[in-house]
């Protein structure tokens, strides 16, 4: 994105070199710096854009060499950070993730019913989640009441299935437990995936500023 060199703006320059973020600010009717908008809105929309989206697909193709070997334990015990009643208040102030959650799974009565239900698991996950033992008070234990004997989903394939099930293990705040089929494949692809998602997080805010800035509305810092 060759800036300084190939475009220039006289109202934009007026008090010297034109910063990257400055040429990003609207600016009066035939701005010098539209063209290099223009530019960068299309690299990020075609080049860049599809270079992350190829990222996240290598990552997911790569995801098909696992299988599930059908362990059931991640709808015997999933784990998150907040009570029953806290995700159904998330989920109501529109927090879609806490919405399908709480659509399928159920609290365990108590972390010791939890214990007796699954011992392994629950002391795996707190190994696995925890860092200091006061943490452990924040990990809230849930099952869900969809999965048979032989581990299968019985609501597979109908609408009951949340997203979240259909997603996994793509799901963002799920966690993976060490005994699943794909933990190898999330711990190799986890850093790449974050930094997939944050490159389209800074290119997505940098293309409505662009747009706004082409559009002469006041960008947003
Ligand atoms: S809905 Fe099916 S896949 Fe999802 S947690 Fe329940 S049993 Fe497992
Ligand atoms: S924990 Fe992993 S391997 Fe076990 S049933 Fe769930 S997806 Fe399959
Ligand atoms: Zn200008």
């Amino acid at each position: 994105m060759a800036l300084r060199t190939s475009f220039s703006c006289e109202a934009c320059d007026e008090n010297g070199q034109t910063t990257l973020d400055e040429a990003i600010q609207p600016c009066h009717r035939g701005c010098g710096y539209t063209g290099w908008q223009q530019e960068a809105l299309r690299i990020l929309e075609t080049d860049l854009g599809a270079e992350i989206l190829q990222r996240l697909q290598q990552i997911s193709a790569y995801r098909e060499q696992f299988a599930c070997h059908l362990c059931g334990a991640c709808c015997r015990l999933a784990s998150q950070d907040a009570d029953y009643a806290t995700l159904r208040q998330r989920a109501e102030a529109g927090d879609d993730f806490a919405r399908q959650f709480t659509s399928v799974f159920l609290p365990y009565a108590s972390r010791a019913a939890a214990r007796e239900k699954a011992p392994e698991l629950v002391a795996a996950v707190l190994a696995e989640t925890v860092e200091e033992p006061e943490g452990a008070e924040r990990v809230f234990f849930y099952h869900c009441p969809y999965v048979g004997e032989d581990n299968r989903c019985t609501v597979y394939g109908t609408e009951k299935r949340p997203g979240i099930c259909q997603s996994y293990p793509e799901t963002p705040l799920v966690f993976i437990q060490s005994q699943c089929a794909w933990q190898p494949w999330k711990q190799e692809t986890h850093p790449q995936t974050l930094m997939a998602h944050a490159l389209l997080q800074v290119s997505e805010s940098l293309r409505q500023r662009l747009q706004w800035a082409l559009e002469g509305r006041p960008g947003v810092g």
